[in-house]
This record gives structure tokens, sequence and C-alpha cells, in this order.
């Protein structure tokens, strides 16, 4: 998959689809398999949105069942199932805990427990379980809650790089006939009275502008919904509230993911466990600040920390690696407490809103639902374009998704002269496509050069991410299609050599790599902001 701005000009596509994270990819993959001609535009990166700022789970939501809403969790479980077998080199099962220290709790979390139980009745994961206080503790030594009665065990799935299932969509879009590009920013809606017709996009890296056709536009832009449709409408309308919700990355604290109910406000957060760190949050305000540069603030991280230290009394605000924040987009429905606004979509078809036919724009949505999101916006453009052709997502498995034995991954690092525990690594980014990637290694001396002590990446996925996943900045590198960006230097301790290697295949001038250097570090310096109060 090559960044070619040039292969949009003067062509029309059936459905250009303007955002590329999950929803927008999703959509994108869809449309592309049923046979319509179809360009995906995304400003940033792909997943660069709050697709890369999630708790990083597939999962039904246990949460909302206090909210009654029973149709999105089961609609979520069938979701986490699918994933389950299309992106089985993705998404894992995951126990969660919910510790118990009164009799009420007990009855509650045993009825909540049983009823996700029934919601998820098709499920392949474990069913849900019930420990003592004895067995708890033993589970989770580091853990204290004052009177711990026990504690009730369920399953869901946690996907440990979200960013890498959003690329896995555009690859699947491209593979077929899509076009996808990235640093491409939709300026302009273009109108023929109330038709809509295409749009202006501009190239990020070259400032060019140029005008594209199309039959119908999805507006699959996340929080820049608003915006969007600002382009199109002459003026802002405000359909989108905006709420933050902060991680912190921490070294690992639990063995399984637990579920905690903050003593401050009574609401549920989590702490999960990822890889050799602990993900902890989140939290759930409104947002009205500046959309490109969302972090945590003092009091975000205070407010996790708090409730973090009466579970962990051993851990230090010292111990936070970094922090994370992302925009959740909830319809905007007045004065509601955030955490009780509804998760579920809205798709909005501006035909039937305002008249103006061929533009739809999606609203909210959860990565576990991206995949039946994108199946029902892309059944409407179908709809709106008279062109019959069935969805075929739910059955076709990513293009990493085989299954890899581990005799092959053996194998593989026999024949490739790198450790097991590498190719394993690999494995779990690329799945079947790991050989593509130990290919590449082949093509030059440093290719297996390890990256950073803290992760197992090595130089040539640097060579593959520009030559096959249209990587062009060291943020799109480090951050979106190699594990260096989430561990806890943040990729700093690689910058350099990145920008060298990237340079090199991308022509560089010595200001440019600097530049780039530059600027991820700035990027990650967002993440570290909390400290400054
Ligand atoms: C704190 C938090 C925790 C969450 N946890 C989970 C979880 O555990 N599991 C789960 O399933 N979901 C979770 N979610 C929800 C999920 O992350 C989001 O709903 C989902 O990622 C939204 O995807 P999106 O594609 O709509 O938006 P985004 O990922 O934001 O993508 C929109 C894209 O549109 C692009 N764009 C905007 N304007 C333009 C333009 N003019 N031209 C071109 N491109 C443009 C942006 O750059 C952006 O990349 C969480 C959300 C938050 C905030």
């Amino acid at each position: 998959m090559k960044r070619d701005f040039t292969d949009i000009s003067g062509r029309t596509f059936d459905l250009i689809v303007i955002g590329g994270g999950i929803i927008g990819a999703n959509i994108a993959r869809d449309a592309a398999m049923r046979g319509l001609k179809t360009l995906l535009l995304e400003k940033d990166d792909f997943a660069a949105g709050t697709t890369s700022r999630s708790t990083r789970l597939i999962h039904g939501g246990f949460r909302y069942l206090q909210h009654f809403e029973f149709g999105l969790v089961r609609e979520d479980l069938r979701e986490r199932e699918i994933l389950l077998k299309i992106a089985p080199h993705l998404v894992h099962p995951l126990p969660f805990l919910i510790p118990i220290t009164t009799p009420i709790d007990h009855f509650v979390m045993a009825m909540g427990t049983l009823l996700y139980d029934i919601l998820s009745y098709d499920k392949s994961v474990p069913g849900r379980k019930h420990y003592s206080r004895e067995t708890t503790m033993k589970m989770e030594p580091n853990l204290k809650v004052e009177g711990l009665r026990g504690a009730h065990l369920y399953y869901d799935c946690q996907i440990w790089f979200a960013e890498r299932l959003c690329l896995e969509n555009i690859i699947s879009a491209v593979d077929n006939n899509a076009v996808a590009l990235n640093h491409a920013k939709v300026i302009g809606i273009l109108k023929e009275g109330n038709n809509v017709r295409g749009v202006k996009v501009q190239d990020i890296l070259t400032g060019k502008e140029i005008e594209v056709s199309s039959r119908v536009v999805v507006n699959a832009a996340g929080h820049w919904m608003d915006s969007v449709c600002g382009m199109m409408y002459g003026q802002p309308k405000r359909m989108v509230r905006r709420t933050k919700g902060v991680h912190l990355l921490t070294p690992r604290l639990s063995n399984n993911s637990l579920v905690l109910y903050a003593k401050s406000d009574g609401r549920l957060w989590f702490v999960i466990p990822w890889g050799k760190y602990s993900l902890l949050g989140t939290t759930d305000t409104d947002y009205t600040k500046d959309l490109e540069t969302v972090y945590a603030e003092k009091e975000d991280v205070d407010y996790i920390m708090q409730e973090a230290q009466r579970a962990f009394p051993q851990l230090k605000k010292e111990d936070i690696f970094y922090t994370f924040a992302g925009l959740r987009s909830l319809p905007d429905s007045g004065n509601e407490k955030p955490s009780n606004v509804s998760r579920a979509h809205k798709t909005i078809d501006h035909e039937k809103t305002d008249g103006v036919k061929g533009f739809v724009s999606v609203l909210g949505g959860k990565i576990t639902g991206g995949r039946g999101i994108a199946e029902e916006i892309t059944n409407l453009v179908c709809k709106k374009l008279d062109f019959k052709a069935a969805c075929k997502t739910a059955t076709t498995p990513f293009p990493g998704a085989a299954v890899v034995a581990q005799p092959e991954i053996i194998r593989s690092a026999l024949e490739s002269r790198i450790d097991v525990e590498n190719v394993t690594y690999l494995v779990s980014l690329y799945g079947s496509r790991f050989t593509e990637v130990l290919e590449m290694a082949e093509k030059g001396s440093r290719g297996k050069q390890p990256l950073c002590h803290h992760t197992r990446d090595i130089v040539a996925q640097i060579w593959y991410a520009v030559a096959e996943e249209s990587a062009i900045t060291i943020s799109d590198f480090i951050l979106r299609r190699s594990g260096l960006g989430l561990v806890e230097c943040q990729g700093l301790d690689a910058v350099e050599i990145v920008g060298k290697e990237m340079g090199r295949l991308l022509e560089w001038s010595p200001e440019e790599q600097q530049r780039q250097v530059t600027e991820y570090r700035n990027t990650v310096g967002f993440t570290q902001k909390y400290k400054m109060g």
C-alpha cells in the first residue's frame, strides 16, 4: 500500500469516506469488498484520532447494563465474537475480576455477570465465575480492598494494538481496489444545488489542493464531525458532545483486569493488564477545548491516582510512565451526566434531515462495534446508489488473520536467525504477514537490528512500514505501525534511528529529518503535560 496523491486526480468515486479512524476504515473495507469505487481520506494518520486513545477493549460494555442498554450490549457482544474469528492475531480473551465488599454488591454483580453471560449466549470465551475472599487475594496479591468478601469474574476481550486493527481494515480495503490516503485533509464539500458531488482535499505534505468527485460522501470524522458538516452547510452545526477520557500507564499491578468503583463518584473504572504494564482509566468529563491537542491534565491524573492508590497503596505518582487522552463523540443531548449518555452510534442521512442528497454522517460508535456500524452505513450507501451487493466483512478474515502455530514460529526463527521471542512478537503485530517483515529483514545488513531495548521491534519494520503501510512521518511509524510508542520510553530511545532510516527512504533533507524528530518529541511531550499543573 503506497500513498499516491496523484492517483485520485480527475477520478470519480462511488464513495468518499472522510476520516481514517476505526469507523471510516471499516466503512472503506466494507464498501470496497462489495465492489464500490471507494476513496478514504484521513487528515492525519490512520487511527491517529480517538481510535488510538481507547481502553483497548473489545467488549459488550458491562457498565451499560446499569443503563438497561441491553440491545447495544448484545450487538457488541456479537461483534466481539466476530472479531475473535476475523482478527484472532489482534483480539484476545481477557478475564475481568469485580471485587465485592457487601452482600448487596455480591447480589447485583452476580445478576450482572449472569445477564452478561445470557446476552453473550453464543460466546467462545469462558463464562462467569465467583471466587472466595481467599482465592481473590491469591489471584491478586497486590490488590487492597477494604472489607473484601470475594470477587465475580467475567470475560471480555482485549485489542492490544487497536491502531493495527484500523490499519488492517485499510489494507483490506486497498486490497479490494480502494484508494486510502493519510495526511489528506478534506477542506471543502462540493455541491450542486442540494446534491453533494465530491470533496476538495489538501495534501498535507505538499499543500496541494484538488477536487475529487463522488456520488456519495460519508462523514466519519469522529469528534470533528461538526466541522465537516460545517463545510457543507457553510456554517457550524453543533451535533456532537465531546467528553474526555484519560488513561495512565504504570508498571504492571494486576494479573487480571479489575473492575473497580470510584469512591469519589461511584463511576466504574478499570485496571487493565497491557503487556508488562497496567492501563488505568478512565475519566469522563465534558470537553470544549482545542480538538487537535487533547491531553491529560493534573486533575484528570489526580482523580485516577486517588482511586488507584486506594486499591494499590504502594502506587506513586512517579510510577506513571505516561498518560493519554481521547475524546468520545456523543449525541448532544443537553445536560445529562456524561457517563449516563448512551454510547449507541447515530447515523444521520442528511437527505432526510436537511434535504441534502448524497451525504451521510456517523456519530459515535465503539471500536468493538465498528464493523457492524460500517455494515449499516454501507447498506445505506448502496441503497442510495441503487447498488446491490451483500456485506462480506463478518466472515472474511483480515489480511494477517491466519493463526500462526508455534512450529511455524520456531522454523521461521531458525531460518531467519532471529530469536523465537522476537518472531512471536512480530506475529503479535502483523499476524501471518510477519513473513513479509522477515523477508524485508533479509534485504539489508541492518534489517534485524533492534530499535529499542524496551521492545522487540527491528529496523526492517521501518522499511516495511514505509514500503507497504503508508508510514510517512516518524509518529506514523513509532505510534501506529510498531510497538515502540506504547512502551515506557514511548519510542524516544529510538527516535533518532527511526528518523535516519525514514529520512533515507523518503528522501528527507537533514532539516526535514530534524523537524520530524522535534515534532515527535513535542507529540510525546503532551503525554507528560499533567506534571505542569
Ligand atoms: C477514553 C476512551 C476509551 C474508550 N475505550 C473503548 C474501548 O475500550 N473499546 C471500544 O470498543 N471503544 C472504546 N472507545 C470508543 C472508541 O475509541 C471510539 O468510539 C472510536 O475510536 C471512534 O472512532 P472514529 O473512527 O469515529 O473516530 P476517530 O478515531 O477519531 O477517527 C476520526 C478521524 O477523522 C479524521 N478527520 C477529521 N476531520 C477530517 C477531515 N477534514 N479530513 C480528513 N480526515 C478528517 C481524524 O483525523 C480522525 O483520524 C473509547 C473512547 C474513549 C475516548
